[in-house]
Order: C-alpha cells, then sequence, then structure tokens
C-alpha cells in the first residue's frame, strides 16, 4: 500500500460512518442513545413492489439482462422522465445502474478526467468530492450562503468557469440543506451552462419529498431542449419508494454520453440486478404510490416538527428545509469544529449527529429527520441541554 499510486489513494474513507459506528457502539454497551443520522427512509418498501420482484424471482428472471437494465424498464423511465419532470427523453438514452450514487460516478468519469474541473456548490453531498478525485479531476467548490437559500449564485458560477470547467454538480432537493432550487436560479445556471459549454450533473434523488406549494421540484432538464443537452439527470428508487437496499439508480443522458456510460458500465458492474428491476417496473406503474403519498406526508409533518423545535434553541441557525429529510444547523457559535461539536453531544448528550465538515459545511452540523415525531423531540431536548450547557 506504501507505494499505491493512481488518484485513489487520495480518498477519505466516510466521515458519516464513523459517528453512527460510535453510536452503534454505545447502544450495544447498554446506553440510551438517540440518533438523527440516518440516510435513508425508516419505512418499509411497499409490498406491491416486493411482490413484483418475488414475482420475478419465480418467474425465473434471474439471469442478466443488458447492461443499462431490460429495456421494459428503461422505457417506463423516459415516459417517466418525460411526463413528469417534462424532460425530452428516448428511452436508449437511459441508463439504469446499481444505484444513483453509481449513476453519478458513471457520468462523472464519463465526462472528466485529469486537467478537467468540478464545480460543486457547497454544501454538497459529500461523495460527489470524492468521485472527482477517483477519476483524477480537481474540485472547484463554490461555497453558497443560508441567506440564499443555500442556492449557488449564478454570478459566483461565472466567475468560477476557466477553460478547464467540464462539469456543475447541482443536487435539487439537496442533502444535506434540504433546499429545493426555484426555477428562476435554475434558468440562469442553465443559460450559463450553455453559453460556457459545460455539462451539468443534476442529481434528483429526493425529487418527490418537497414539503410546499410554492416549491416545486424543477428538473433543469426540462428547461429547454438546448440545456437538456448539457444535462445528465440522475434519479433513484432509494429515497422515493424506500428501496435503498435494492441498490437501483438511474440517469438520462444525451445519446452520445449514454452510449461511453452504458461501455464503461458493461466492463465494471453489468447489470443492476435482475429480479430487483422486476420490482422498479410496479413502481413506475403506480402500483405503491397510495404508500409513497403516506411517506411524503409523513415527512412534510416532521419537517414541521423539527424545524420548529431546533430553530427555537438558542445559538444554533438553520433554515426550513423544503425538500429531502436533513436539517442543516449552523453551531459555528459554540465554538467548536463540527466534530468536537458531534463528539461531544453524543458523549454528554448521547445523541448522534453527523458533523457537517465533510459536506463543505464546517461549523455546521446535519440532523436527519427520517425517524419518528417521538424521536424528533426526544433529540431536540437533547440538542437543547447540550446548547445551553455550552451556549
Ligand atoms: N445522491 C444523494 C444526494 C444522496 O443523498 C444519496 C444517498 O444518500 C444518493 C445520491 C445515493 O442514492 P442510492 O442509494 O440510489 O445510491
Amino acid at each position: 500500500l506504501k507505494n499505491a499510486s493512481g488518484f485513489m489513494c487520495h480518498l477519505h474513507p466516510s466521515a458519516t460512518l464513523a459517528i453512527t459506528a460510535m453510536a452503534k457502539e454505545m447502544k450495544e454497551q447498554g446506553h440510551d442513545v438517540c440518533s438523527m443520522c440516518a440516510g435513508e427512509p425508516d419505512f418499509d418498501t411497499p409490498q406491491p413492489i416486493k411482490d413484483a420482484c418475488i414475482a420475478a424471482l419465480e418467474a425465473g428472471k434471474v439471469t442478466y439482462t443488458p447492461a443499462s437494465g431490460a429495456p421494459e424498464l428503461r422505457k417506463l423511465l423516459a415516459a417517466k422522465f418525460q411526463k413528469e419532470n417534462g424532460i425530452r427523453c428516448a428511452w436508449d438514452e437511459i441508463v439504469v445502474a446499481p444505484g444513483a450514487k453509481y449513476s453519478c460516478f458513471t457520468a462523472i468519469a464519463a465526462l472528466c478526467g485529469p486537467g478537467d474541473e468540478v464545480i460543486i456548490p457547497a454544501p454538497y453531498w459529500l461523495s460527489y468530492p470524492e468521485m472527482v478525485t477517483a477519476v483524477g479531476a480537481k474540485v472547484v467548490e463554490i461555497p453558497t450562503r443560508m441567506e440564499n437559500n443555500y442556492e449557488l449564485d449564478p454570478a459566483d458560477l461565472e466567475a468560477a468557469i476557466t477553460e478547464n470547467t467540464r462539469l456543475l454538480i447541482l443536487n435539487t432537493p439537496s442533502n444535506p440543506t434540504g433546499a429545493v432550487y426555484r426555477r428562476e436560479t435554475l434558468e440562469k445556471i442553465a443559460e450559463i451552462a450553455v453559453r460556457r459549454n459545460i455539462m451539468i450533473l443534476a442529481d434528483e434523488i429526493y425529487e418527490k419529498l418537497t414539503y410546499d406549494a410554492d416549491k416545486p421540484h424543477v428538473s433543469i432538464a426540462s428547461l429547454s431542449d438546448e440545456v437538456n443537452e448539457h444535462v445528465v439527470t440522475v434519479n433513484g428508487f432509494s429515497k422515493t419508494y424506500a428501496m435503498t437496499g435494492w441498490r437501483l439508480g438511474y440517469l438520462r443522458a444525451p445519446r452520445w454520453l449514454a452510449r461511453r456510460i452504458i461501455a464503461f458500465q458493461s466492463h465494471t458492474t453489468s447489470n443492476p440486478t435482475t429480479f430487483a428491476q422486476y420490482g422498479a417496473i410496479a413502481a413506475l406503474e403506480g402500483k405503491a404510490d397510495k404508500e409513497v403519498r403516506h411517506m411524503c406526508e409523513e415527512f412534510a409533518k416532521r419537517r414541521d416538527l423539527v424545524y420548529e423545535l431546533i430553530s427555537a434553541i438558542p445559538g444554533v441557525k438553520c433554515i426550513r428545509p423544503q425538500g429531502a429529510f436533513y436539517l442543516l444547523c449552523d453551531v459555528s457559535s459554540f465554538g467548536m469544529t463540527s466534530e468536537e461539536f458531534c463528539n461531544r453531544l453524543l458523549a454528554e448528550e448521547k445523541l448522534a449527529a453527523i458533523p457537517c465538515c465533510s459536506f463543505g459545511a464546517e461549523g455546521q452540523i446535519r440532523l436527519s429527520y427520517a425517524c419518528s415525531e417521538e424521536n424528533i423531540r426526544d433529540a431536540a431536548g437533547r440538542l437543547d441541554a447540550f446548547c445551553r450547557e455550552h451556549g
């Protein structure tokens, strides 16, 4: 390992796993630990989706599909993009993958290499910069402001673009900020991307989890056909259908790029699990829409509760999240690093939260409300006690 070469030796292990592992260990030792760390819905996969998967297994759907996914699933996804997102799309531009995380990676790997720059607005999902590093490209972070709903300022984007800029990564609704981009902001960003000829990776995995009628999810690729030619839209089944363990994501890319991504995927993973794809087909056919609506309603109630309780704690600053299931809290007024804050919060109050230093947000912590209302109330009480002690 000492002699390891290549870009992969610059990667960092996941920081979120460290605190989660510590919390788990304390729980096993009998401590009363309250966790706000979850990165996945606390619901079971809807039964109709499971049934379709079981039926596929029993019908012998156990061999390879094409590397890009089963054609019937790709056709349904193309129809979904057209109907729900307003994105013009042919089914051979769709690539199904083992998780949206891998879809993000294949897009980055197919577009970027040494010498290329990738712009990432901060705070960001911690895996993006690591993926960019893994392919030898350079990460260019642009800070965003809480007062601006953590949206990338188009003027900052314009100023950061160089002749080496290849890609901009946009995530709406956002992990960890909970922000949903406004259409006007997306229009300005899209105009710049087209004019300066850069590509956009739009990660829309939380699209169904939005909570305000005046803040609907807008797909940047839907703004015009010209914009669509500059966008890779990524989505997945994990968050919408509570299917994190199924490992199913997908993307739509312009045809030239989709071909490249399919070639890459054919040599690295081949197809996502065949019978899982049949569960996804049932989801797209609307067989679990009732369950999805229920989940969204629950998340909306929890969003209201978590924001009400946490924003009232002296010294903690946060915006009212409009989507996903995270609340990003600025705790910099306590004079600790994010990591120190979270380590002490866990030691003293037995409350586990994610330090956001690896999310490009030093001084901030992330609370996930993918948990019960009782858990949210308990967590708010503990955070309040900690902040009063250290304020
Ligand atoms: N994109 C974002 C912003 C995420 O937060 C996550 C999961 O946490 C993913 C992608 C990955 O999703 P998947 O489970 O489909 O790989």
